[in-house]
């Protein structure tokens, strides 16, 4: 007899009770394409001369294909890498205020470019303008898709087919394709560089302004430090020369923090309203870095030139949409009670916890990791760790916080490689750091009300 008759048909296996209940929740034409597949790589194997599947693993096989294909991709995960503003995973954690704001702008229509008071047009930028104003001291704003797009709008609005001048210290590269050689080049500016690597004075910028100059720039050092000796022109006395030749005086900040983050125990990061303060013309920076909100990127500064962006054509081709504006008008309120901001602002909150409490945590979890772990050759130990902010703010410096290092007994360096795999494998996948030998998970960004799904998820690993 041919051993392929033996493997049962499609119509059999979709009139399973398990099947039934798999198509009631995945829906008929997935859980149908799922079983002819099993079904036919099953007949595939059989001819290369492996054993038939009996209908049961079938059925577990077509179980295991519908849940992965109704798994989102964009899925939650726990960020114990130790950095707060961790880009790959998405930057900076939203408020409830602000998650609250865009699922009622999603649910239902709302006045994004309408004029509720006239019942005429209105401008996007206005939902938020009011508020980027008084956080800063600017005369104006506008908002675009985020700060690399913020710094491309200015560059081909201002600087088209002229000069800027930039200090050869501050010729950067953020992480992944952003360096501002590129972006000045694509944005139709001409760069000139002054000044050393590591020493630029107010005269080299003023030897380098000729007619064809449309602007003196600085941008933040936000993802390196130089130090030793050095030297960088202050921005009162750059704005003040760009002035006297009539030009204006462009900041890219970077991370835009619009507070004081001293007053929180953290280091000092520059402001825009110390910016404009300094005389800058125009100061743009990210949303989601150490702003705490969506991804955008914000340009603030005079009303002339934020006007002249603003009537730029790639203006619209680079604007935001409702759910971001919603979600950035929500943080900004934030902002008009610093008192409480480290209390509601999420990732603030993350950055000032103090370190008893990411221990306290590490102790209420180690015996369900200790769990997990239990079968595999490691130890797993309580430790105190430092902290990154991420995303190019403050670069530097260190939080003291606490977490979990896992060491291998012996030499068996491949069981954390296995364990880290595992970890990303879990349903809400733990992302941790190998550094030194360990597997390190820094408990700063998982909140103490995720602290029982932390454990539920572990009880799922499987480290082969
Ligand atoms: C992060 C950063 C950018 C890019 O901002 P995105 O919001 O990532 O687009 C540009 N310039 C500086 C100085 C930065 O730190």
């Amino acid at each position: 007899m041919n051993p392929l008759s033996q493997l049962p048909s499609v119509d059999r296996l979709l009139s399973d009770p398990a099947v039934v209940s798999l198509t009631e929740l995945h829906g008929r034409a997935v859980v149908t394409q799922l079983v002819r597949a099993a079904v036919a790589d099953a007949r595939e194997a059989a001819r290369a001369g492996l054993p038939l599947p009996d209908a049961a693993s079938l059925i577990a096989t077509v179980g295991a294909g519908a849940t992965a294909l109704a798994t989102p991709k964009l899925r939650p995960v726990f960020n114990l890498t130790g950095t707060v503003l961790h880009t790959n995973l998405g930057r900076a954690p939203l408020p409830e205020e602000a998650i609250a704001a865009m699922a009622a702008a999603a649910r239902s229509p709302c006045a994004l470019e309408y004029d509720i008071e006239t019942g005429g047009r209105g401008d996007r930028d206005d939902i938020v303008n009011e508020l980027l104003c008084e956080l800063t001291g600017a005369e104006a704003a506008t908002v675009v898709n985020n700060n690399a797009a913020a710094v491309f709008l200015l560059l081909n609005t201002l600087a088209l087919k002229k000069e800027v001048v930039v200090s050869r210290g501050e010729l950067i590269e953020i992480g992944g394709a952003f360096r501002v050689p590129d972006i000045m080049k694509r944005a139709g500016a001409k760069l000139v560089e002054v000044g050393t690597t590591n020493r630029t004075h107010l005269k080299d910028f003023s030897e380098a302004t000729t007619p064809r100059t449309a602007m003196l720039m600085k941008i933040h050092a936000s993802n390196y430090a130089i130090q030793g000796f050095t030297h960088a022109v202050p921005e009162d006395e750059l704005a003040a020369l760009a002035h006297e030749q009539g030009l204006p005086f462009v900041i890219d900040l970077g991370s835009g923090t619009l507070t004081d983050l001293e007053r929180w125990g953290l280091p000092h990061e520059p402001t825009p309203r110390e910016n404009i303060a300094a005389g800058a013309d125009l100061v743009s920076f990210s949303g989601d870095k150490l702003l705490g909100g969506p991804q955008a990127g914000l340009l603030v500064g005079s009303k002339d030139l934020i006007a002249r962006i603003k009537k730029n054509p790639l203006k619209r081709a680079l604007r935001v949409g409702k759910i971001t504006l919603a979600a950035l008008e929500a943080v900004l309120r934030l902002y008009r009670d610093p008192d409480r901001l480290n209390e509601r602002l999420t990732a603030l909150q993350q950055l000032t916890r103090p370190e008893f409490q990411m221990q306290a945590a590490a102790e209420r979890l180690l015996p369900a990791l200790q769990n997990a772990l239990d079968s595999l050759p490691v130890n797993v130990e309580i430790v105190p760790l430092l902290s990154q902010i991420g995303s190019g703010s403050l670069p530097v410096d260190r939080l003291p916080s606490s977490g979990f290092a896992i060491r291998p007994q012996g030499k068996k360096s491949g069981v954390l490689n296995r364990i880290e795999a595992a970890l990303r494998g879990l349903p809400r996948p733990v992302i941790g750091r190998i550094d030194n030998g360990a597997l390190l998970l820094d408990l700063r960004c998982l909140a103490a009300a995720e602290e029982a799904e932390f454990a539920a998820n572990l009880a799922g690993f499987l480290c082969s």
